[in-house]
Formats: structure tokens, sequence, C-alpha cells
């Protein structure tokens, strides 16, 4: 064996006791934990919109955006329901490069596992008091669900682990939405039999535990757009793609059937500014027919404080490490535009 033990992490229990949730922040995510579910079970008919950086790499930055964000959100609140995206693991295509906070709580320096434990786990904690929103991450380790689940109230699955076993009974024990990714390939059916492993009672081993899970029925779909043998973007966000997906749904028998367009990826092709053009498309296909305004519930956007990106170590406050993401100010616009569409 190579491996070298470097350093023995603590159990999420012992993190959680050190970095706590106060009662009253608890509360705060009981209450919109409800909001969502609601909208998911079809009880509520606003609009998600999961925004924020492809990686949330400096806790001031991030804060400072979420505060805006919140802003924004409640001059919309009645039409949409704000999920901050503060991503703290990032997937990377090749395994190289900055690998998000839970690696690197500075990205100048070494991977620092528990001290990126607690950093996150301080942000999720901050994000929620400076705005009353409780936050989105990506599921990338489930092993580390737990470290998390009384901070998050949204996961997705990302499009290179939506294939994972893991990934998909973990997720069916989680009490929060958890969005299952097209797979780069862009494949339907991976995405949806992983809708159909996640909402299904599991048993396996988890975190040297035998483990049972009831299934988690608010799992769904989410559109990424995909990538060709030519390695070019295939979107899947226009009327024929959510058309498809809606037919597929009506006959697997799923719950909550569901799926939120993620703008940026393989379906801008990381051309960040085709976002808000993408969004407008969207909630205009979900005007002209009723099964897709029922099926699409939300977007998820790529969007940070200053537009594009940057390599790490140039320095710029709240521009992206990683994905190119929209700047606040046309961000805010593109918040304001949506509720005016919905
Ligand atoms: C992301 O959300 O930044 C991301 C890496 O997504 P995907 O898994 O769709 O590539
Ligand atoms: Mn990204």
């Amino acid at each position: 064996m190579s491996f070298e033990f470097v350093k023995k992490l603590p159990a999420p229990e012992q993190v959680k006791a050190d970095y706590p949730v106060s009662p009253e922040l608890a509360a705060v995510k009981e209450q919109r934990d409800r909001e969502i579910r609601d909208i998911f079970e079809g009880r509520s008919d606003r609009f998600l919109l999961i925004i924020g950086p492809c990686s949330a790499d400096n806790e001031e930055a991030v804060v400072d955006y979420t505060v805006r964000l919140a802003g924004a959100a409640e001059k919309v609140k009645d039409k949409i329901l704000v999920i901050p995206r503060v991503y703290t693991n990032k997937p990377r295509t090749t395994g190289k490069g900055y690998k998000g906070m839970l690696h690197q709580p500075d990205p100048e320096k070494k991977p620092d596992l528990l001290a990126g434990l607690i950093a996150i786990r301080k942000m999720h904690i901050d994000v929620i008091r400076e705005t009353g929103l409780t936050p989105a991450d990506e599921m990338l380790y489930p092993e580390n669900h737990r470290f998390m689940d009384d901070v998050l109230s949204y996961v997705a699955v990302g499009a290179r682990s939506v294939e994972d076993q893991l990934h998909r009974m973990v997720a069916s024990g989680v009490d929060i939405p958890v969005g299952m990714k097209n797979p780069t390939s862009g494949d339907f059916s991976v995405m949806l039999n992983s809708i159909v492993a996640a909402q299904s009672p599991q048993t396996f081993s988890y975190r040297s535990w035998q483990v049972h899970t009831d299934g988690n029925p608010l799992t769904h779909a989410v559109l990424r757009g995909a990538v060709n043998k030519h390695g070019n973007n295939i979107p899947n966000y226009h009327y024929e793609d959510l058309e498809l997906l809606a037919d597929k749904y009506a006959s697997s028998g799923l719950a909550n059937p569901a799926v939120i367009i993620d703008a940026n990826h393989s379906n801008s092709g990381k051309k960040y500014l085709e976002q808000i053009r993408i969004t407008k498309e969207v909630l205009h296909s979900r005007r002209h027919s009723e099964p897709i305004r029922k099926l699409v519930k939300g977007m998820m956007i790529e969007s940070y404080i200053e537009p594009g990106a940057q390599s790490v170590g140039e320095g710029v406050y709240g521009k992206s490490i990683t994905d190119p993401c929209l700047g606040w100010k046309q961000s805010e616009k593109l918040i304001l535009e949506m509720a005016d569409l919905l």
C-alpha cells in the first residue's frame, strides 16, 4: 500500500459539537426545508433559484456575495425561493487543480482536510446567520455529508458522480432534495436510474456501519448539458429536451417529478453570459407547455461578485477561480427579470 495515513480526522459528531448550529439557525433551516419541500411536492408554485459561485473559495467574498443575494431574494420572494450555492468540494476533470475549500481553506496553500472541514462548516453557518438563507453544496464525497447535514438545504450529485452506487445510496438517506445531474455523456437514463436508486430504500456500509435508508422522494433531475466524443458541448435545456424528460418521467413512476436546469457547464459551454439567455429561454418554454411548467422547478446559475474567472494567485476579490461566473450586477438584474417572467 502506498497510502500515507497523514492525520486521523474527527467524526462528524465531534466537529458538529465544536462548531454547533444555534437553536435559532436550526429553526431557520427547518422553516426553509419545509418551504423547499413544498415546491418539490407541488404545494407551492414558487420557482427555485440555486445561485452562487462555481466554488466558494473565500469566506469573506462568499458572505459578501450571499448578503447581496439575500437583498435580491427578499425583493422576489413571492415568486422565487433563492438557495445560495456554497460549493466547497470541486470535482476536477483530470483530478488536478483546486479541489475546493474542503481540501484547501487557502487556495494558495497545501491541502489540509481538518482545517477544511472546519472552514466549510463555519462558512455555511456564517452564511445562514448573515442572510437567513440555507445553502446548497455538492455531495462530492458522500462520507462527508454528515459533517454538513444540519446546515444544508439542497445537495447536488455531480455529472461525474451520478453513476456511482455509494452516491446514490447515501442520497437515499438524505432528508433534503438531492439533484442528480445528467452524466457528462448526456444519457438521461443514467440520471433517471440514479433517481430510482435514491428514491428506494437501501442497505449498505457507511462510515464503518451497516446502515438502512428509507429512500428520498425529493431526489430529482438536473440538466447540465453534455459533451460528445469530439469534446463538443451538447446543450440539453431546449424545449425538446424538456419535453423528452417530461415523457420519460411520466412513464417512470418516480415520485415528485422535477428538474432544475443548470445554465452553465455544458449548457453554456462555460460562456457564462449565455446563462442569461438560457434562463430566459427556459422560462419561455415553461410558459408554452403546462407539463414543462410543472416539471421545471428551478434554475442553477453560476454567479459571483466579479464576472468571469481568474487563475489561483491573481487575487481579484470575488472572482471565480474555477468556472466563469456572472458578476453580481448582471446577476441581480437577471433575478429581477426572472421574477417578471414567471
Ligand atoms: C459545478 O456545479 O460546478 C459542477 C462541477 O457541475 P458538474 O458536475 O455538472 O460538472
Ligand atoms: Mn462550475
